[in-house]
């Protein structure tokens, strides 16, 4: 029996591939000699992993990195596996045996887990040496233990605190690195995020780990010119309704109309990353025209006015403004967070 057709989604997120293409080659330009990787963690940052890395490697990258063991397997579906780097590193021989099973490398981040590679079976692995972040790597002064020399290490990397700003915390943490690289034999150096781009070729070094900026992210005002947006997400109305006077809209009726009003009820809510704090006082849009939201946002629905849009009826689609540079701010949440958040159901429309 063949499946029954997928019926159509109220709900979609759409990736401009092409502008994911250029701000790849754009990082990768702006990373000078260094060639550029790419972060594709969380599901490529929420956007699908399915999707974007298919347009990153055609692009051009050859090096992406995951959180998670468990995120590897869909990135090798359309990369090769020894081109995966696995940032939280091996916890336990399970995620050695995973590794070497399928060939995705771990960043080594303590001597315990140098150690745990090495009498697993060793072979090819990164290396993550914190300078200054105080997350996961070893210390600039483990450099010259036996576990570490032990190791064949391709990435020595670290991992910039405060990129974003200026401050000389980043020269430092550059600087620790460097002396890490005098000890530690290693084939690629590594230091920069999307924002250590922006800081300039000397933190480049030999591969960059942009994420965010791919995305259409900009932590940084140089990096502004360089971005395009990538991500465009509309939901359907599924209703239209009058209201009268006096009656509420959504839980706790924290809008009553005090006039005849027409509404719409449009498909997305908080499950989809249209978090409550997006409520009264934003809009949707439909060619131009803001229709404010009506009350809290639902977890399924939100509902707007269509006073200025009469004419819209269900199944009429609406932009939902998602400029993650802009809303971020509006909504005290980081551009990270504004794609993160985005959820699943909304990926697959
Ligand atoms: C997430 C991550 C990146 C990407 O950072 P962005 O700020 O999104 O560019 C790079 N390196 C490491 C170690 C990370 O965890």
């Amino acid at each position: 029996m063949p499946d029954p057709l997928y019926p159509p989604s109220s709900l979609r997120l759409t990736v401009d591939r092409g502008a994911l293409a250029a701000n790849w080659r754009a990082l990768d330009a702006l990373s000078g000699a260094a060639k550029a990787g790419a972060a594709v963690k969380a599901d490529a940052y929420g956007l699908g992993v399915d999707v974007c890395v298919p347009v990153l490697r055609d692009a051009g990258c050859e090096t992406f990195f995951v959180a998670h063991w468990s995120e590897v397997a869909e990135v090798i579906a359309h990369v090769p596996a020894h081109q995966v780097a696995v940032l939280h590193g091996v916890l336990s021989e399970a995620d050695c045996a995973y590794a070497r099973a399928v060939g995705a490398l771990p960043v080594i981040n303590s001597l315990q887990q140098a150690e745990l590679w090495q009498t697993t079976g060793g072979g090819t692995c990164h290396l993550m040496v914190d300078t200054g972040i105080n997350r996961l790597g070893i210390a600039v002064s483990e450099a010259n233990d036996a576990r570490i020399s032990a190791l064949e290490v391709d990435i020595l990397m670290s991992h910039l605190a405060s990129a974003d700003e200026r401050t000389a915390m980043n020269r430092m943490q550059a600087e620790l690195l460097e002396e890490a690289a005098q000890t530690i034999a290693h084939k690629r150096l590594s230091l920069a995020n999307s924002a250590g781009i922006a800081l300039g070729e000397s933190y480049a070094c030999d591969i960059t780990r942009p994420g965010l900026a791919l995305y259409g992210g900009v932590p940084r005002a140089e990096l502004a010119d360089h971005i395009r947006p990538v991500v465009r997400i509309e939901a359907a109305i599924l209703q239209t309704r009058d209201i009268s006077p006096g009656e509420g809209v959504g839980y706790n009726a924290t809008f009553i109309a005090n006039t005849h009003m027409r509404t719409g009820t449009v498909s997305i809510g908080y499950a989809d990353g249209f978090l409550r704090q997006r409520g009264q006082g934003n809009a949707l849009i439909h060619e131009g025209r803001a229709l404010p939201i009506l009350g809290k946002v639902s977890m399924d629905m939100v509902v707007v006015d269509l006073a200025e849009a009469p004419d819209l009826r269900a199944g009429d689609w609406l932009t939902v403004p998602w400029d993650i540079n802009d809303a971020a701010q509006q909504n005290g949440l980081s551009a990270y967070e504004m794609l993160t958040v985005i959820g699943g159901r909304l990926r697959r429309g």
